[in-house]
This record gives C-alpha cells, structure tokens and sequence, in this order.
C-alpha cells in the first residue's frame, strides 16, 4: 500500500516534468514561428531574460545629450524614447561614443529596427514612460532605419490624471493633459541662481476630476502663441513641482506640448468640457497662484473657481477634515516605523508631499524664536551674520542685506481636532493679518 502509493506519486511526478518539458519546448517553438511570422518582438514583452528580440519601432523623442559623472567617471548620454505598433513605449540609452554615433544618425518620428540591445529596469523617476525596463544600446547594437510604417503612431503618451500628479513627488516626469481653463501671458523671469532670463508663461489645465493644475511653459514651449481657453494640451514629460502645492514645469528642452492632439483622450477632454463648461466648478492642486491674463489684468488666484465639496458627498481636492489629515499622514510612517527603516528616510515619508485642504480657525500661532528667520535676498535660504554683512551658504554671497522670512507654525482647528500647520514665507502674511515678516520684525524689535 505504502510502497504503491510511493511508486504512484513518482510516477505523477515525472509525468507531470515530461508534460512540463513539453508544453514549454512547444511555447519556444511557438514564439520562435511566431516572430518568423511578424517579425518583431512586441516591446511589451521585452524583459531581462530575453536576448534574441528585435523590435521595430519609431523615435518619438530624441533628448539633448547630457553629461554624466559618478564615481566611476563621466561621459555623455543620449536618451531617445521608442513606441512600436502596439503603442508600447520604452526608453533607451546610449553613452559615450554610442551617443555620439547616434545622436545625429537616429531622428526623431523616423522608424528603425533595433537589437542586440541590453534591456534594464527602468529607473521611472526620470521619464514619463511607464514601462518597468528600458534599454541600453551598446556598440554590438543593431540599428537600421526603415521606411515609416504607418501603424507605428506618431506619439505616444502615458497620461496621468491631475488626481495622480497630486500624489507624485517633486520632479516626478509625466505626461499630462487637460482642457485650458486660463492663459497667462509671456512673461521674463531672472533664473537667481544661473542668472539668465527665461521666458515663461503659466496656464492652468483641468480635467474630469474637477481638479485643475497650473502648468509653467518654459522657453519656446512659453513663446509658442494661439494657446485658448477650451483646448486641450497635453504634454510630455513635464516635471512635477511642489511649488505652491502641486504645479507642473513643461522646458522645451525636457518636454514637448501638443494643443488638440488627436488622441481619445482629447476626445473625452473635449466632450467632458461642453457638457459642464456653464457650470464648472474647479478646485486647483496649485494654490496662490496669481495668472496675470491679456483681458483683465490679474485674473484670480487658484487655477479654479471655488468649490471645494463635488456632489454627492465626494471631495475630489483631498479635502480633510483635521483628524483625517493627521491619521493619513501617520500611516506612512507609522508602517516604515514597523519595518525597522528610520521614517524620514523611507520612501514612503519621502514621498509624503501632498496637497490636502483644511478649513478650520487659526487657534494659535507659536510666536518662538522659529517664527521667522533672515534669509538670503536672493535664493531664500537662511543667512550668518558676519561682520555685518549677511552670508549665505547656499550662494557663497556676502549680502548687505536680509530678508525677514516666515516660517511659523500655527495650529489650525476644526470640528475634528487640531493640526498644527507652517506657513512659510509669504503665507505667513495671510496668518498674520497681512503683515509681513519685515513690518513684524520690527514690531518684535521694539519690545
Ligand atoms: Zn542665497
């Protein structure tokens, strides 16, 4: 009985392993027949474990090479991303000399065949494509241009929602888009630290959620004119800021911008916005925002238009009452605490930066030595006295003057509890009835 059962087992299992071995020698002969048909490996299944791939794909950005330098040296980079018939997009890299060969050879909207590239995981903080690998080409690579094939599309995008921007970090890559609900005009700005004049221009996009976020384009993506309120722009590659809660920066030199593409989404975009244009009631992720418009001057503050609660009970603008906020805000750390990492070095606590709305009274402000600090008139950062002058280490400046700067907490209540809130720089001014951190130094001074 025992030995029979023993034998049967045995028996099961290498039954089991022949029909294994089997069905997987006929998967390789599948896949193998298969790409003698088609030809081309989907980029979809591209992984590290796959090296006889060949994928026929178009170059929808071609990056300005860049320097790197690490420990182990410097050299150039050139980053170009790809889409194939499936509309799978990927990034690949090439260094050194391989980015000088390609940077001139490969041109972007054309289409080649590549191989014998080595595919990666994907460092995502950095591009906008979602795909978890990427792909190195080296000089064993294969690289031919081919004619167009027009059922490679011409861009590719991976759009996010306003929604998600909110909880993605500082200079998080992503595309984007949104109907147009404010042009701001050209403006220049001193870049303090380079010293240069950029041109700039603000707009504010929304989407579907209600929410509506404010863009900076940058350079000639702030000089391209014919912007209007009711079109749609999506962009590649924007840069998630968290300046003044969530704003998007869109370089020409990082991030390329199309009005009205033709893409579904458009579409929904589009439609979505002639349904509710009468009665759109936006909150923006962007807060003190000030968009200086061709009609009226200075139009408002905040992207959108009030509203901070959407029907039927939702609260699309993560609004908290204060006793959520600070259970929300624990959470993260609370399960970082438990895996053994220090909190403020995990990436759950990194990531943490987030726009909430409150609303509650001010129920007191810490009037401490931390209410305000002297910062550099130039980057903000705080100063030293030295030999009455101001140093700034930031700058490596010796400044004549200082700037009194806010940095003071309050506590902020609601029905809920207390939460205690800081309002650096000019926000101070609201909290402190509109005097500024100057006026309320010297007042200090004086007693
Ligand atoms: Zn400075």
């Amino acid at each position: 009985m025992r030995n029979g059962s023993q034998a049967g087992k045995s028996h099961v299992k290498s039954t089991n392993g022949a029909t294994g071995q089997t069905s997987s020698l006929k998967a390789k002969v599948d896949i193998l027949e298969g790409s003698a048909q088609d030809s081309y490996t989907p980029i979809k299944s591209l992984n590290t474990f796959l090296f006889d791939w060949k994928i026929k794909a178009r170059v929808t950005k071609k990056h300005n090479k860049k320097t790197w330098k690490n420990i182990r040296g410097q050299g150039t980079l050139l980053n170009v991303e790809l889409i194939d018939s499936q509309g799978t997009q990927i990034q690949a890299t090439f260094f050194n000399e391989q980015a000088d060969h390609y940077e001139h050879r490969l041109v972007e909207n054309r289409v080649y065949l590549f191989a014998n590239g080595q595919v990666k995981m994907a460092n995502q903080k950095y591009t906008s494509i979602k795909n978890d690998y990427s792909i190195v080409f080296d000089k064993q690579s294969e690289i031919e241009e081919v004619d167009d094939d027009a059922s490679i599309q011409n861009r590719g995008f991976c759009f996010t929602t306003i929604q998600e921007i909110n909880d993605f970090e500082q200079m998080r890559t992503i595309d984007a888009i949104g109907i147009i609900t404010q042009v701001g005009i050209l403006t220049q700005v001193n870049i303090k630290q380079s010293g240069a004049v950029k041109d700039r221009r603000n707009i504010c996009i929304a989407d579907e959620s209600n929410l509506s976020i404010q863009v900076s384009l940058w350079g000639a993506n702030a000089r391209t004119e014919g912007y209007s309120e009711g079109q749609v722009l999506a962009l590649r590659g924007a840069r998630v800021s968290d300046y003044n809660g969530k704003s998007l920066n869109s370089g020409d030199e990082h991030s390329q911008m199309f009005i009205d593409p033709d893409h579904r989404r458009a579409r929904e975009l589009h439609n979505w916005y002639e349904y509710h244009k009468s009665n759109l009631s936006l909150s923006s992720v962007t807060i003190n925002t000030s968009i200086i418009t061709n009609g009226t001057g200075i139009a408002t503050t905040n992207c959108g238009l009030g509203g901070a609660v959407g029907s039927g009970g939702e609260r699309p603008d993560n609004f908290k009452f204060a006793e959520e906020l600070i259970e929300e805000l624990l959470n993260p750390v609370r399960s970082s605490q438990s895996s053994g990492l220090a909190p403020f070095l995990s990436d759950a606590a990194k990531q943490q930066t987030k726009f909430y709305k409150i609303s509650g009274f001010v129920k007191m402000i810490f009037n401490d030595e931390k209410i305000l600090y002297l910062s550099c008139p130039d980057c903000r950062k705080k100063v030293i006295e030295e030999d009455g002058s101001w140093r700034c280490e930031n700058c490596s400046k010796l400044h004549e003057t200082n700037l009194p700067t806010y940095m003071l907490s309050a506590l902020i209540s609601d029905v809920s509890g207390n939460v205690m809130v800081q309002f650096p720089r000019e926000l101070g001014d609201s909290i402190m009835n509109g005097k500024s951190a100057t006026e309320f130094k010297e007042m200090k001074d004086e007693f």
